[in-house]
């Protein structure tokens, strides 16, 4: 994870940057700095002194212009990460001896370093069979496997299945339609689960769909949202968002236990509300999206280059030789191979250009063409 780290420059006193790395990235939409909006709105902050853990006027926005988003009156709080988000949502709806039911690839089960489990006193996170084969429902749940699941045990041994997790967009770049989310969350509810979003780029979502953000949320059955920010444009910070409210009564409680309560709220609220108010929350996805589909254009057209699945948020897999993955490397590009079922992920960020996409594209066929 080391290698082309940042050097950081250990003089004493010295406020220089730290060498940069020698170009953007397409290895994760968090390589990806903090967008103007959310910078400007710290900065606004940080003036004067503010209430702290919560009780500021920049909390208090940010939760209105949440509200505003999904319109509902629903519950919101903010921690540091995504996965503490995840894990306290999964603790809160189950009891330890039940079980949450995820996609084999989702990032309860592959990048949490089992922190849903161990945040839950052990609730057990249950792997839902994928419908295999289908490139178009890559890492979107099969609600008939889930039925089957739920079917197949119902004894006193077996953790109790009592939600179900989404991922939007998924974690292999594809997006759930409004009528597959609707139809999934529903059956959940029907089948007395209760339903949780990871909701890390579901403004990637949004910008593909079109649609109000109630629509894949709320009204598709969904109870407690986790929503990215940093993967968006933030540095830091992602909201838990309770369309429920019963469910989130003492979820204070439990993220100040977790250290998620931000002592200076107000610097994690002011970029919400920067990105928010000034759309650039939807912009930056959007940014984003259009960099993935440019880039899936270009990679189409170099011969022995293979997608794998239909890119339609922010990120595009393809298969490629192990060697021209090293050349990659050796080239100074960084990019994830480990994700989901293997290929090489390239991710775009709000800040990907089109000069980005063209020095990877060439580099590959160069990669390509001298092996
Ligand atoms: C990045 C990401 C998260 C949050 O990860 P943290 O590193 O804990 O902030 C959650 N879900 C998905 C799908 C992600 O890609």
């Amino acid at each position: 994870m080391c290698e082309g780290r940042t050097i950081i420059d250990d003089r004493p006193n010295s406020h220089s940057a730290p060498q940069p790395l020698p170009k953007r990235q397409f290895a994760s939409d968090n390589y990806a700095g903090i967008c103007p909006e959310a910078w400007q709105a710290m900065a606004a902050a940080n003036v004067g002194h503010a209430l702290s853990y919560g009780d500021d006027e920049w909390t208090r926005r940010a939760c209105d212009l949440l509200r505003e988003m999904f319109e509902t009156d629903c519950e919101v709080f903010f921690t540091f990460t995504g996965t503490a988000a995840n894990s306290l949502a999964v603790a809160t709806l189950c009891k330890p001896y039940q079980s949450v039911i995820c996609h084999e690839f989702a990032h309860l089960e592959t990048d949490e370093c089992g922190a849903p489990e161990f945040s839950s006193n052990g609730s057990k996170v249950l792997l839902a069979p994928d419908q295999a084969g289908l490139p178009a429902a890559a890492g979107k749940i099969d609600i008939a496997g889930v039925e089957h699941l739920l079917r197949r045990r119902s004894d006193i041994h077996y953790p109790r299945p009592h939600v179900l997790s989404l991922t939007q967009a998924t974690e292999l770049g594809t997006v759930y339609s409004v009528d597959e989310i609707q139809a999934v969350g529903r059956r959940a509810r029907d089948l007395g689960l209760r339903v949780h979003m990871d909701g890390a780029r579901l403004a990637n979502a949004l910008a593909t769909l079109h649609v109000a953000a109630n629509k894949i949320t709320w009204r598709a059955g969904v109870d407690v949202l986790c929503l990215g920010g940093s993967k968006n444009a933030m540095g830091i910070g992602e909201a838990v968002v309770f369309f429920d409210r019963d469910l989130a009564a003492e979820f204070d409680y439990r993220c100040k236990q977790a250290g998620q309560l931000c002592s200076k709220m107000r610097f994690i609220a002011a970029q919400w509300v920067g990105v928010l108010e000034s759309g650039a929350w939807l912009a930056n996805a959007q940014r984003a999206n259009r960099a993935a589909a440019d880039l899936a254009a270009r990679l189409r057209q170099i011969p022995g280059v293979k997608l794998l699945f239909p890119p339609q948020a922010n990120s595009v897999f393809v298969e490629l030789p192990a060697a021209a993955v090293d050349a990659l490397h050796r080239r100074g590009w960084h990019f994830y191979t480990f994700i989901g079922c293997g290929g090489a992920r390239l991710m775009c960020s709000w800040d990907t250009t089109e000069a980005d996409i063209t020095a990877f594209a060439a580099d590959l066929r160069a990669v390509l063409d001298s092996a």
